[in-house]
């Protein structure tokens, strides 16, 4: 009767709650469980000069090799991983990877001289204290090898607390790390904030690269944004490119560094390794 399909009502929202805050817990302490199983690892995307096609340098993007569910890609569990945290476990694992990996390129000759790898790092991860220390160990082992890394951070995190990021940069640009602005042109920072930030890169968000066209106004925004690079003594990189149109129209306005699916997938280390072997950019 009515007292009984209430009750069963009430129970099915509670468990709808559950699940949804299980479905958080899981995974969560999956993810926790997945850095002592060393289940994270990543893939490099290639990075070209596009007007000479030599490798200059790759991406390092973090992939989950989930003991049930098979290879879970960033969108499936990084948001949780920044809501509880563990995004800064996963950025310290992350780069511990990608400083091997470079160390080993390297010694193995793969790489030429002007070559660099990035990683990516969240904006909890800058303003973490232990960042600098932790950057100071490495590069106090191998500075050979944190010379050639780039810290990527997106437009967004940096511009929300503008002042504590300038400072936090100029420490990790006195340790000889790189930093590159990701996403830029979609973080709303103004070219104000942008002259201040002591920053070597932009990577020009893929947004604007997709919509690259005869005569469209992403071709003058992509302009414009190489433009203000130029004019800052910054690196442009173009993210996202997708198309031999979209290619042709980055070298035609003087775009140097390139990713994207036309140019390379984001592929495995052996399969980049297996890359490098064939250009011997050595
Ligand atoms: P992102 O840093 O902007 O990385 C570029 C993303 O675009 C990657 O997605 C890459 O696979 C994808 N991509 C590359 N070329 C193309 C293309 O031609 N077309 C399209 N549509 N996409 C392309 P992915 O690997 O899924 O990573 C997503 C985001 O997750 C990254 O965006 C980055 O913000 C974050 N991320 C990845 N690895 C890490 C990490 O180790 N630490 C932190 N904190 N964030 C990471
Ligand atoms: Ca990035
Ligand atoms: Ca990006
Ligand atoms: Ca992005």
């Amino acid at each position: 009767h009515a007292k009984r399909g209430g009750r069963d009502g009430f129970r099915i929202y509670l468990d709808s709650m559950t699940n949804e805050a299980h479905e958080l817990m899981s995974k969560s302490s999956g993810l926790k469980q997945a850095l002592i199983n060393q289940e994270l690892f990543v893939d490099y995307q290639p990075q070209f000069d596009i007007q000479t096609g030599l490798i200059v340098g790759a991406e390092a993007l973090v992939r989950w090799q989930h003991p049930t569910k098979g290879r879970l890609m960033p969108s499936e569990f990084l948001e949780i991983a920044e809501q509880t945290g563990i995004i800064v476990d996963i950025d310290d694992y992350v780069f511990d990877l990608v400083f091997h990996d470079l160390k080993l390129l390297m010694q193995q000759d793969l790489v030429s001289q002007d070559f660099k790898l990035s990683v990516n790092l969240s904006g909890r991860k800058l303003f973490s204290k232990a960042l600098l220390e932790n950057l100071k160990t490495y590069h106090e082992r191998a500075p050979e090898v944190t010379n050639r890394m780039i810290l990527e951070l997106t437009e967004r995190d940096m511009i929300t607390k503008l002042d504590r990021c300038i400072e936090s940069i100029e420490n990790i640009k006195r340790l000889g790390f790189r930093v590159a602005i990701d996403d830029f042109g979609i973080g709303y920072s103004s070219l104000g904030a942008l002259k201040q930030l002591p920053v070597d890169i932009l990577k020009i968000d893929q947004s604007f690269i997709s919509g690259l066209d005869e005569g469209s106004v992403d071709n003058v925004i992509t302009d414009s944004i190489l433009n203000i690079a130029r004019s800052l003594d910054l690196c442009a990189v173009a993210e996202g490119v997708e198309t031999e149109a979209q290619l042709q129209a980055l070298r035609s306005i003087g775009c140097h560094v390139a990713q994207g699916y036309y140019l390379s997938h984001p592929i495995t280390k052996d399969a980049f390794i297996t890359m490098l072997s064939n250009t011997a950019a050595g």
